[in-house]
């Protein structure tokens, strides 16, 4: 409880008038505002030195090149990677506190689902050779949405698939349209995840706690953002899991206009 303000006390010491404010603040909720406070400030601390750094790394990747150093051009290659995982991670951050202040921007376009996947196929299968990611997406529909965040969904969604599943090397991409939706899912054959922590999944910093996941890093935000760029597209996100035998993420996503078909 936080008050603020002025009490009165009668002749007995006893308090018998307030006149301010009085503020119910858990200690959860605290501990929460106070943990976000932390990471917007210092996400905002790193994103100036991490920029540059990432311009310094592309100009010696450039003079590799013409140099026809292959093994410098290879190790800055692999530098030039981390940087752009680093931003991410930060930009995540600096993500929640958008959503926290409400004004998460959409930038919505109309374009075809189907681009956006391969695009992203296209990178992973650099990023996760030892994954075999299938592209089961086959009609070309169209949709008014934010490029770029649906990329961030997608990112995130594959990008647990492949961390969550040690063994388990196939990743599924599967699309169906159900009346006015375009219903999007992510297989994996993974660790799964257990009914209790099903529901709390899509909670800010949540992250399953067992001796699989101990030693995978994260932070608990990914699935978080997700939610909140499909619910900002007014679509809905859940998942569908078995312990020991993998998850299906699923997400809907309104089509703009189910006669709007792009021609084959
Ligand atoms: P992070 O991966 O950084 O911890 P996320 O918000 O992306 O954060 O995920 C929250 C938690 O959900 C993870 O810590 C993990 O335990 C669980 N999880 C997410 N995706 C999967 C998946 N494909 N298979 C198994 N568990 C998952």
């Amino acid at each position: 409880l936080r008050a603020k303000g002025q009490a009165y006390f009668d002749n007995e010491d006893k308090p018998y008038r307030f006149i301010g404010s009085v503020l119910e603040v858990t200690d959860k909720k605290q501990e929460e505002l106070r943990k976000n406070d932390f990471i917007t400030m210092v996400s905002h601390e790193l994103k100036t030195p991490l920029s540059a750094l990432s311009g310094y790394v592309q100009m010696l990747h450039l003079q590799a090149a013409k140099n026809m150093d292959t093994f410098a051009g290879s190790i800055l290659g692999k530098v030039g990677q981390q940087v752009k995982k680093m931003t991410g991670i930060i930009n995540g951050f600096l993500n929640i506190s958008q959503i926290e202040a409400g004004k998460i921007p959409l930038n919505k376009r109309k374009f075809a689902f189907a681009d956006l996947v391969n695009e992203i196929i296209e990178a992973y299968t650099i990023i996760a050779p030892d994954h075999s990611i299938t592209n089961h997406i086959y009609e070309p529909i169209i949709i008014h949405a934010d490029y770029d965040r649906l990329e961030q969904v997608l990112l995130n969604l594959l990008n647990n698939a492949v961390k969550y599943s040690p063994n388990g090397k196939k990743i599924d991409i599967t699309s169906k349209v159900t009346g006015e939706m375009l219903r999007v899912s992510v297989k994996d054959e993974g660790l799964g995840i257990e009914p209790s922590d099903v529901k709390k999944l899509f909670d800010r910093f949540f992250r399953v706690d067992n001796h699989h996941t101990k030693a995978i890093p994260g932070f608990g935000i990914g699935l978080y953002l997700c939610s909140e760029i499909i619910r900002l597209h007014e679509g809905r996100i859940w998942v569908e899991s078995e312990i020991g035998s993998g998850s299906t993420f699923i997400f809907e996503l309104p089509i703009m206009d189910s006669t709007e078909y792009l021609p084959k």
